[in-house]
């Protein structure tokens, strides 16, 4: 229409004069406006669809408009962090208005031919109209223009309270023409997943690579309790040793996945989808029982390893059964109860503030079991808290030792957790040693145990056998292979 509008407009004025060229002129941008075509041709502008319709309607009509015009649009998927934190303190009411403000905060840094749906107690879905220049760039502006909004502080009673935003977004552009609008959404939500696990309040944009790496998460997840059934979840061992003698002092249990395709994964690669799948518990008794196990087996052979430890999970932390399921598998083995170490990290006793876990804590150390403070140093642990569990030892990030040796803050850091450890009458172990500098510091600083490749990587209890063996003066076992040790 609008290619044609000169010679029209001269038409007219030939056959009809000036007369015919005003209404001409008058009546081809209402013909226009009438058939709908400033609707779709303005970057964002307003839509028929009602305000009622749904989440799915509204983004197919936003993919069918967008592939028929050749324009982008755009879902984002935001997840609020600090409701929860706003229910605990002033009520589930004051945290539904916090809501409310946000969302009309949002609303307003739209347009209106947007849409925002509210898809959770804390999520929001954002579907942007069909434009023209929804490029990447607009996008992340778009992103960081809803994050500064939502983000402002929200007044309660007079107090500021803060909240942090995750976003997910989807562009049509990354699609091909059959994308469904389920498949659009889905993946909004895909990119929002990418940017929570980050851990700290991110934007990502769903992309192939981020998809493909979650088809990969998605069959660990099928897979996981097939594997525990196989028995393919399996324990691997890493020695602690004594800081000033090198004698063993300990083994540490570590989760491995004997994959039938793959080979052995290690724990980071399988514990994610463990825990979404909710197999903690079971992946955690299932590795009491071969800890316990390679203890017996070890000593059997005269080989001296005092103690075994094992990582507790939140998901078991939190199990009212926990105790009963150590003491039985306790009993099975015949392993007196003071050998089992139990490890919570810093993070698991922070989210752990509850009746169960401190309920659980105290059954396990009054059956005789040894509790460790794990990975502490890195983390948000307040002093008071290292009394309200009886942990025999603080177990010193790997974090905190790595380049010790070559730096003076670390060493001052190091020291500051071994003098406090010493006052509160607990132990300590360094984690993660890999030189003999990080090795001497501890020594000089008067830290009790040490754990990491320095010494040896982890191993299945056969390979540590051997080590042990060796290391021992003990006969090697038919199937040793040599592990790094202290020179
Ligand atoms: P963690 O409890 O801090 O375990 C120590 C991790 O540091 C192990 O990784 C170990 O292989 C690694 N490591 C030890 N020495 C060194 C070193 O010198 N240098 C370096 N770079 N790394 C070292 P892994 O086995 O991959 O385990 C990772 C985490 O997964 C563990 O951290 C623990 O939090 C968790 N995990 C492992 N097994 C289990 C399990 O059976 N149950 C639970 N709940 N968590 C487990
Ligand atoms: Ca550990």
């Amino acid at each position: 229409m609008l290619a044609f509008l000169p010679a029209i407009s001269l038409a007219a004025y030939w056959g009809g004069g000036e007369v015919l060229l005003v209404f001409c002129a008058l009546l081809t941008p209402l013909v226009y406006a009438l058939t709908g075509g400033f609707g779709q041709m303005s970057d964002g502008g307003r839509t028929d669809l009602e305000d009622t319709a749904s989440v799915e309607e509204v983004a197919e009509d936003f993919l069918a408009m967008a592939l028929h015009n050749g324009q982008t649009t755009a879902c984002l998927q935001l997840r609020i962090s600090g409701l929860d934190a706003i229910s605990d303190a002033f009520g589930p009411t004051r945290a539904d208005e916090a809501r409310d403000v946000i969302e009309t905060r949002l609303t307003s840094a739209l347009r209106q031919s947007d849409h925002v749906f509210r898809s959770g107690d804390c999520q929001f879905t954002l579907l942007i109209a069909p434009g023209f220049r929804l490029k990447l760039d607009s996008l992340l502006d778009l992103a960081k223009r809803l994050r500064l909004a939502a983000e402002e502080p929200i007044s309660i009673n007079g107090v500021s309270q803060y909240v942090t935003v995750n976003i997910g977004i989807a562009s049509s552009l990354n699609f091909g023409r059959n994308v469904t609008a389920d498949i659009w959404l889905d993946s909004a939500i895909q990119a929002l997943t990418d940017a929570v696990e980050s851990g700290t309040p991110t934007t990502r944009v769903w992309s192939d690579k981020l998809s493909r790496r979650h088809k990969a998460r998605r069959d660990l997840q099928d897979d996981i309790a097939g594997a525990l059934d196989a028995g393919q979840i399996q324990a691997f061992f890493q020695p602690q040793v004594s800081v000033r003698t090198g004698d063993v002092t300990g083994m540490e249990a570590l989760a491995r996945w004997d994959h039938p395709t793959r080979g052995i994964l290690p724990a980071a690669a399988f514990l994610p989808a463990a825990m979404e799948t909710g197999q903690m518990v079971r992946l955690g008794q299932s590795v009491v029982i071969r800890a316990l196990n390679a203890l017996q087996t070890w000593d059997g052979a005269g080989l001296s390893v005092p103690t075994i430890s094992v990582n507790l999970s939140e998901a078991e932390l939190l199990d009212p059964d926990l105790p009963d399921h150590i003491a039985v598998a306790l009993d099975r083995s015949g392993v007196l109860a003071h050998r089992l170490v139990l490890e919570i990290s810093e993070t698991v006793l922070r989210g752990s503030n509850d009746d169960i876990s401190q309920r659980n804590l105290i059954a396990l150390s009054e059956i005789g079991c040894a509790i460790d403070l794990d990975n502490f140093g890195t983390g948000t642990c307040g002093v008071s808290q290292l009394q309200s569990v009886p942990f025999q030892r603080l177990k010193i990030d790997r974090q905190l030792v790595m380049g010790s040796d070559l730096s003076e803050d670390r060493q001052r850091i190091l020291s500051a957790i071994i003098g406090l450890a010493d006052r509160l009458e607990m132990q300590t172990v360094g984690c993660g040693v890999e030189t003999l500098g990080e090795h001497g510091v501890l020594r000089d600083l008067g830290c009790g145990h040490a754990q990491g490749f320095l010494f040896a990587e982890p191993g299945s209890a056969g390979d540590i056998g051997a080590w042990l063996a060796e290391r021992q003066g003990r006969e090697e076992p038919a199937n040793g292979v040599r592990l790094r040790r202290v020179k």
